[in-house]
């Protein structure tokens, strides 16, 4: 089984028409889809004084709706596992020792 599809020889659209235009003798055959065979189907109807329907495409598309992107929702087993803080052993150490401080280390070692 064979299919043949035609495809429009401007854009590949498909599906696509078999046109064959003789101008002045000389034949010209076309492939075309709706939108490019659109005026030569105009000159068609209008030679024979009929008037072609609006195309099947309408320009008009429905407006698209904006939604705006909702807040990704929050995972609750991440934010109830709230660690407490920890707490800081041996406290804040003074950048600058004075000299009281390191004898009273001393002091503190010599008695362990
Ligand atoms: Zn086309």
């Amino acid at each position: 089984m064979k299919i043949q599809i035609v495809a429009c020889d401007i854009d590949k659209e498909t599906p696509a028409k078999s046109y064959a235009i003789t101008v002045d003798g000389e034949e010209h055959e076309l492939d075309l889809c709706q939108e490019h065979a659109r005026p030569i189907d105009e000159l068609i109807a209008a030679a024979k004084g009929e008037t072609l329907p609006e195309p099947a495409k309408a320009q008009a598309a429905p407006p698209m709706q904006f939604t705006p992107p909702s807040p990704a929702p929050r995972k609750t087993a991440a934010s109830a596992e709230q660690k407490p803080a920890a707490k800081k052993r041996g406290g804040r150490r003074p950048k600058i020792t004075s000299m009281e401080e390191i004898e009273a280390a001393k002091a503190r070692k010599a008695q362990d």
